[in-house]
């Protein structure tokens, strides 16, 4: 079973736009060497990319390679810093950095919804 609770219709028009968790979608296929979903709301019959609207939209780079870009940057690295740590072309960061600036808000959701892991040592 997909976990499509972080997801929401993108389509403006759409009653059930911007719920998220609402159970209005579907994934009907999914393309590309990641096997990315392609969304279906079944409330206004759009379909659509699960990365449309976030930095991943149109990347070859995994989810986790662009998440950890971007957290390398949102923590501070600088982009050659960046580069290096996680294996990929400082142009590349530097593209990522100017779309997510763009999709700042979007990005902040979607990082947000993904609750990443507690890397603090245990305690108790
Ligand atoms: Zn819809």
């Amino acid at each position: 079973m997909d976990d499509l609770s972080r997801f929401c219709c993108r389509n403006a028009d759409c009653p059930d736009h911007g719920k998220r968790g609402h159970g209005n979608l579907t994934v009907p296929a999914r393309y590309g060497p990641s096997n990315t979903r392609v969304l279906r709301c079944s409330t206004c019959k759009a379909r659509f990319s699960e990365r449309k609207g976030t930095p991943l939209y149109g990347t070859r780079l995994s989810a986790q390679t662009v998440t950890a870009v971007l957290a390398h940057v949102a923590e501070g690295s600088g982009t050659r810093k960046t580069a290096r740590l996680v294996g990929v072309h400082r142009d590349t960061v530097t593209r990522y950095i100017r779309q997510a600036g763009e999709q700042a808000q979007q990005l902040h959701d979607e990082l947000v919804a993904l609750s990443p892991p507690d890397q603090r040592a245990p305690t108790g």
